[in-house]
């Protein structure tokens, strides 16, 4: 792994400096560096995503021990710095891109990449801004790949470092007010283990916050259970929205995305009290409600944020 010095020089020759909008925060602690290595647990039977590789620290360490690695950079000068330095690698493709292709979708030339194994694992440092949807929509590629077998990417494991905060929820139990639209889709997709904490100073320059790792192994017995993810998160945009608000009046509202109904009719189905705040619905509830609701949408349907 590179040094502070090493990533200063490295940015200094590319005539870069770290900037804020793509989350430039270096990783610069050796020994948390090879604690999400470990976390990850990989082989060289793996093909493995990298977001955001920056100057290459994680990168080296990836190339080394992966069977191949696809490292997507939107930096341009980044990109260019990391194909110089680590380009004749035999197991590396570097794509200079945005990893989204808007909100809701990985961008195609990623998923192209991985299209010939049809299967990778996540392994980064990822960019805090946009961390929830890379998340949401890696998982959503997963679960696509159980209805669509050779069409969509699965995901195996997701192992990252994100803020703190993000990490909370990610792994939330109902009940806690961290306990959201994320919660419910990780612990109905997939096997959540909450890695190390890292301190500001782990990083260079430090971010504002503190940041942990975390693991999710995609369940695919689970995931069979979700009959359509697109219902269940409309279903979880829809009531998380007024999380202070009673469960049944969701189905009320205009923009409701469910028949009325359908929907009220489904909360006696799935023994859910109408009365109840969403944040004391629990994952399973959800998932029968969803389960319930599909095909009856009455409006397009949206992931959750
Ligand atoms: N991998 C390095 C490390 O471990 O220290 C850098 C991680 S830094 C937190 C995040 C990296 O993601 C930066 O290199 C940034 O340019 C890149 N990035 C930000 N937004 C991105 C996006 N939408 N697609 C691809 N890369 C992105």
């Amino acid at each position: 792994m590179q040094t502070l010095s090493e990533i200063r020089e490295l940015l200094a020759e590319a005539g870069q400096e770290p900037t804020k909008r793509f989350g430039q925060n270096f990783l610069i602690d050796a020994n948390l560096m090879a604690k999400l290595i470990e976390l990850a647990d990989m082989d060289s039977a793996q093909t493995v995503l990298e977001i955001g590789p920056g100057t290459g620290s994680l990168t080296e360490e990836l190339v080394a021990r992966a069977g191949r690695v696809v490292a997507v950079e939107i930096d341009r000068g980044l990109a260019a710095l990391l194909q110089r330095r680590l380009g004749g690698q035999g197991n590396l493709t570097v794509l200079q891109a945005d990893a989204l292709a808007g909100k809701h979708k990985l961008a195609p030339e990623v998923l192209a990449a991985l299209a010939q194994t049809g299967r990778a694992n996540l392994v980064s440092n990822l960019p805090y801004n946009v961390a929830v949807p890379i998340l949401i929509n890696c998982l959503n590629e997963s679960w696509r790949s159980l209805r669509t077998p050779g069409q969509a990417v699965r995901f195996s494991r997701l192992t990252f470092t994100v803020q703190r905060e993000l990490a909370d929820r990610l792994v939330a139990d109902m009940g806690s007010s961290d306990y959201g639209p994320v919660s419910v889709l990780v612990s109905l997709l997939a096997r959540s283990t909450p890695g190390r904490i890292l301190p500001p100073q782990a990083f260079w320059p430090p971010p504002k916050v503190h940041s942990q790792m975390v693991r999710l192994d995609f369940d695919e017995t689970l995931a069979e259970q979700v009959k359509d993810l697109p219902t269940l998160s409309a279903l979880l945009g829809a009531t998380f929205q007024h999380r202070r608000k009673k469960i049944s009046t969701a189905g009320k509202r205009r923009d409701c995305p469910f028949d009325e109904q359908r929907f009220l009719a489904g909360l006696g189905t799935c023994e859910i009290d109408p009365d109840s705040r969403p944040e004391q619905v629990s994952p399973e509830q959800f998932r029968r409600l969803a389960n319930w609701l599909e095909g009856f949408t009455r409006i397009g349907s949206d992931l959750v944020e």
